[in-house]
């Protein structure tokens, strides 16, 4: 069961989260499960398909514009919708409705395992008679341009004639909401419709943003099943087949097949590259293309899945998130994954520090080839961060945007924006982390080195020494509810790790000569370089304070007052929808993990004792009002040994969309917390930890669950571990023998052998 999701209910806010839920999407397209029907008159949706990265440029408007703000930013656009299809039944017309009609039986399903999603609607006509409709609909993963939806309808005591209409429409907004800082406050309509009309059994809509100059054309398609009449007809800003039996005496469908393709990654006749994709489509039946899918899915799934023993509703949400993140996760170097991935408009399409630390981790051990895309999409926007550096009055380095599709900072509010300089040294440790993972050192020389010196170098122009200490001064990190400080635990930490692996890096470079000189030359990097990045990594000032013997999250945080908890209404959570930045910076008080997110990507920079206070002192200060943080305390309960904790945290995780827990799942999934689900089995229940010295695991079972098992892909192996209730049980599936860290013990490991030992 726990392959499938259901949702049958018809509300409007139920309505609104299960389009983000049953979203369909490729990396590339993403489509939002709208009923292609629509909906009862008055009720709102949010009706949205997207292209990865394609976005269009707004310009951003300041009361005081000072240096270096940005001007514009860009946002992910609502494109060409063809999720439409009208029924009408009768020589009346009646149209079909879920909200107008008398609906004998409704099941909404999403499958998982096949890739597609599904409707089964039993449905009385008003003069009694009744049929059987049936809508699936895929985004493919293996064709990417492609969006199909086929409609079954099926007499059961009707029998009359059927008319379908289906639309493909180009006039489209984008949603905005100017009370919640989370989705976009305005440049609803962002797209302008060039063409419309049909070619063919093709119809086509081309439509052209407003300032970025970018292209989207659908081409649309149907293959039909049933004697029946096509008309074609066009609009300014929309195409129109209407397909009519006339008689409903056997099931007859309609396959609605939509190419989508786009200025930044077709050539530019697009509707032309469309009708051809379209063409080499033409004898793929619906069930052929399903049958993609589920080819695709297998793979994905034979690497990528969680089985947990013995409780349902928390299987159903490691899948359910796993399955979002293949759906969402960019394959080209445009496009990376939005904090909502292709599910809704929230954050608007932008790409945070998300992908790196949590998203990354997922794929790196369970599809590295997506991994790898993702990080080639931060080496393409290198440029981009060389110069955001400059423009910061930095003379050398790359400074990362905080958010952007294109590679320009789109944050208009610096002090939880750009100030975060983290998400540099989080693309560096990204880059390290996939090195481990597959010691591939073609892919360091080729973009790794060159990443990793150009941010060691924004470090080492950023800090200072002060009596011998290395400091950085003014960023922010990870919380959001405290900005602009002095030498963040965090920060400083993964700028240490930066700086170090940079001068390995120019190590693993130094091998290969000829790379070694190009790249030497193109940066005028010199052999002093490295020794000034690692003096600076020895000196970095990591703060401690020596009375609580925890390290102070930067140097003034300790010093506030502790916000007033118990004076704080439930209905003010989230704390930055009811308290202006300044009153939240005034306290202590964290949105999310931060010192404790530093003490699990980095453990060995502490020992256990100092990393166990620190995370009881800052839990307590913690409010998680973002969705990247749960996970976090998740994985470190774990390690400190309150798995009561950590089970209570993996359960605000693993189902935080399907029960919309946040509240916003109606704006779009929560990608970084779906990843963190996924992390805290692996790296918080399984105790996995991927470091220079090796691959280690130190599993433990949480006593609501009978066992769980996971795969993980190491250095080209294959590795099953499963974990029950007295052992835990560690396989080589595939490839060279291993050595490895169990519960702190080397082992050996053959392939196709498994090791046992007494579960921890
Ligand atoms: C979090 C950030 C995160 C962003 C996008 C914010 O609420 O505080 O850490 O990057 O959401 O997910």
């Amino acid at each position: 069961m726990t392959w499938i999701i259901t949702k049958n209910e018809l509300t409007e806010s139920d309505l609104l989260n299960t389009e983000s839920l049953f979203a369909l999407g490729n990396g590339y397209l993403g489509v939002r499960g709208n009923f292609e029907e629509g909906y009862a008159s008055g009720m709102n949706s949010i009706r949205g398909t997207y292209q990865n990265a394609f976005h269009d440029v707004i310009e951003i408007s300041y009361g005081e514009k000072l240096h270096a703000f940005p001007e514009t930013q860009q946002k992910l656009v609502n494109v060409i919708d063809t999720q439409t299809v009208k029924l009408y039944f009768g020589e009346q017309e009646e149209e079909f409705s879920l909200f107008d009609g008398d609906v004998s039986s409704f099941e909404r399903t999403l499958h998982m395992d096949h890739g597609y999603t599904e409707r089964l609607i039993h449905y009385r006509l008003r003069n009694g008679e009744e049929v059987r409709i049936r809508f699936r609909r895929l985004v493919s993963f293996t064709t990417r341009e492609l969006f199909a939806i086929d409609v079954q309808i099926e007499p059961v005591t009707f029998r009359g004639q059927v008319k379908v209409v289906s639309t493909v429409n180009g006039d489209v907004s984008n949603y905005v909401n100017p009370m919640d800082p989370r989705v976009g406050g305005g440049h609803a309509k962002l797209l302008h419709t060039e063409q419309a009309g049909f070619q063919n059994d093709c119809l086509y809509v081309m439509n052209k943003t407003t300032a970025s100059g970018l292209s989207t054309a659908c081409v649309s398609r149907h293959a039909v099943q049933g004697a029946h009449q096509v008309e074609m007809r066009t609009s300014e800003k929309a195409a129109e087949a209407i397909i009519t039996f006339s008689a409903l005496t056997a099931p007859v469908s309609v396959t609605k097949l939509n190419v989508y393709t786009d200025t930044l990654r077709h050539e530019k006749n697009l509707i032309e590259k469309g009708i051809s994709i379209q063409e080499e489509l033409r004898s793929a039946s619906f069930e052929d293309m399903l049958g993609w899918q589920k080819q695709y899915l297998d793979e994905f799934w034979s690497n990528a899945d969680i089985i947990i023993g013995g409780e349902e509703s928390l299987q159903e949400g490691i899948r359910f998130n796993l399955y979002h993140l293949l759906q969402s996760a960019g394959r080209d170097p445009f496009s990376n994954i939005s904090a909502k991935g292709l599910s809704g408009e929230g954050y608007e399409g932008h790409y945070f520090w998300d992908t790196e630390i949590y998203i990354i981790p997922v794929f790196l051990m369970t599809k590295p080839d997506l991994a790898k895309q993702l990080l080639i999409y931060r080496y393409s926007i290198l440029d981009g961060a060389r110069a955001r550096a400059k423009e910061m009055g930095h003379r050398q380095g790359a400074l990362f945007p905080w958010r952007t599709i294109a590679g320009t900072e789109c944050s208009a509010f610096f002090p939880a924006g750009t100030a975060q300089y983290h998400i540099s040294a989080d693309v560096a440790y990204s880059y390290i982390q996939y090195y481990l993972a597959t010691r591939d050192t073609a892919f360091i020389r080729q973009y790794g080195a060159e990443v990793l010196f150009e941010t060691a170098r924004l470090w080492a122009d950023t800090g200072h020494y002060d009596n011998g200490l290395f400091k950085i001064d003014a960023v922010t990190g990870p919380d959001e509810y405290t900005c602009i400080v002095n030498n963040n635990y965090y920060t400083n930490a993964m700028a240490k790790y930066n700086l170090l692996w940079a001068s390995k890096a120019y190590d693993i470079l130094a091998e290969d000569e000829s790379a070694f000189e190009a790249l030497r030359g193109r940066l005028n990097l010199d052999a002093q370089e490295p020794l000034e990045w690692e003096k600076a990594a020895a000196a970095m000032y990591l703060p401690y304070d020596e009375g609580l013997k925890i390290n102070p999250q930067d140097d003034s945080f300790l010093h506030k007052a502790v916000w007033d908890f118990d004076n704080t209404p439930d209905d003010h959570y989230p704390l930055l929808l009811h308290y202006h930045p300044l009153t939240l910076y005034r306290y202590q008080v964290c949105k999310q993990a931060d010192t404790v997110l530093a003490h699990f990507l980095l453990e060995d920079e502490q020992d256990l004792e100092t990393i166990k206070r620190s995370y009881d002192y800052y839990e307590a200060v913690t409010t998680h009002d973002s969705s990247l943080s749960s996970c976090i305390f998740s994985i470190m309960a774990a390690k400190v040994g309150d798995q009561d904790k950590a089970y209570e945290y993996f359960n605000e995780t693993a189902r935080l969309d399907l029960d919309n827990t946040h509240g916003n799942t109606k704006d779009g999934l929560h990608m970084a917390n779906m990843g963190g689900t996924w992390m805290s089995i692996v790296y918080g229940f399984g105790g996995v930890r991927l470091k220079e010295s090796g691959l280690s695991l130190a599993p433990i079972l949480p006593s609501q669950w009978k066992s769980y098992s996971f795969h993980l892909l190491y250095q080209g192996r294959k590795l099953k571990v499963e974990a029950e209730k007295k052992h835990v049980r560690v396989t080589l599936v595939n490839g060279e023998s291993l050595t490895l860290k169990l519960y702190g013990e080397d082992v050996q490991l053959t392939a196709g052998h498994a090791i046992e030992q007494k579960l921890h």
